[in-house]
C-alpha cells in the first residue's frame, strides 16, 4: 500500500514536471516585435541558446520572426561520452555569435546552428522575404563539387537564374577537376559572404574546369535547333545562332 502510494505521487510528479515543460516550449505570448527600421527584435539571448534541443530553438527563432536557419551536423558523436546527440555547439546571426533579448537584426537574417551529432552535412531552412533569399554559401564553399550538383544547390534554397562558365583548363576528360566547380559569383561579382542576400532571380555563374570548347551556360553542350528560314540553327537554351 505504501509502495503504491509512493508510486503514484512519483507518477504525479512527474506529470506535473512534464506539464512545466510543455508549457515551457509551448513558449506563450511571444510574437515578432519589429523596431521602426524593420528590424526584428532577437528575443532570445546566445547563452541561454544553448540549452534547447535543436528542434525547440529553431521553433523559437520562427515563432520570434526568423525565418532562415542553416544548420551544419558536426558528425562528432561517437559514444556519446564526450558530447551528446543533437546538443548545439555553437549559435550565430550572421556570424554575430553575441546577441541579446533587446538586440535587431535585419528579419531575412540567417540563424547558423552547428550541432553534435552522429550524421554529417547541413540542412538550410530558406524563404525569401520581399523576393530576397540568403546565398548560405560562400563564394568557394562549393569548389570541387560537381558543377550541376553545385547549381542544385543553389537552386534547392530557391534561386532561379544559374548558369555555368567553363574554365578551360582540363588536358582531357580525365583530369580530376574535369567539370568540378571552382567558386561562384553573384550578379558577377565573388564579394558575399554566406548570410548575404540576393534577389532570387540574382544571375548566379558557376565557374567550372572542363576542356576546350564550346560550351552553353546550362553547363552542357549547346542544343542547336534549326531555324525555318535558312541554314541557321539556334540554341534553345542560351539563344546562340549558328550560321552555316
Ligand atoms: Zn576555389
Ligand atoms: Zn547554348
Amino acid at each position: 500500500m505504501k509502495t503504491k502510494k509512493f508510486k503514484t505521487i512519483f507518477i504525479n510528479f512527474i506529470y506535473i514536471f512534464g506539464l512545466v515543460i510543455t508549457g515551457c516550449s509551448e513558449d506563450p505570448g511571444i510574437v515578432p516585435i519589429y523596431d521602426d527600421k524593420g528590424r526584428l527584435q532577437v528575443q532570445m539571448d546566445s547563452e541561454k541558446c544553448k540549452t534547447y534541443q535543436l528542434e525547440e530553438l529553431i521553433k523559437r527563432f520562427k515563432k520570434r520572426g526568423f525565418v532562415n536557419f542553416r544548420i551544419s551536423y558536426l558528425q562528432d558523436v561517437y559514444l556519446g561520452i564526450f558530447v551528446k546527440e543533437n546538443e548545439i555547439d555553437s549559435i550565430s546571426i550572421n556570424g554575430e555569435t553575441s546577441f541579446k533579448n533587446n538586440s535587431f537584426v535585419d528579419e531575412k537574417s540567417v540563424v547558423f546552428i552547428s550541432i553534435h551529432s552522429k550524421k554529417g552535412g547541413y540542412e538550410y531552412i530558406t524563404n525569401s522575404v520581399n523576393g530576397y533569399l540568403p546565398i548560405m554559401y560562400q563564394p568557394h564553399e562549393l569548389d570541387g563539387k560537381d558543377k550541376i550538383e553545385a547549381g542544385n544547390c543553389l537552386k534547392q534554397l530557391g534561386f532561379v537564374n544559374i548558369s555555368y562558365y567553363p574554365i578551360q583548363d582540363c588536358w582531357n576528360d580525365g583530369s580530376s577537376n574535369f567539370n568540378k566547380t571552382d567558386s561562384f559569383q553573384v550578379n558577377y561579382t565573388p564579394d558575399f559572404r554566406e548570410y548575404s542576400f540576393f534577389q532570387i532571380d540574382s544571375v548566379i555563374r558557376i565557374n567550372y574546369h572542363t576542356v576546350k570548347g564550346e560550351y552553353c551556360t546550362n553547363g552542357l553542350n549547346h542544343e542547336y535547333i534549326k531555324n525555318n528560314n535558312d541554314n541557321s540553327f539556334t540554341c534553345s537554351t542560351c539563344g546562340k545562332t549558328l550560321y552555316i
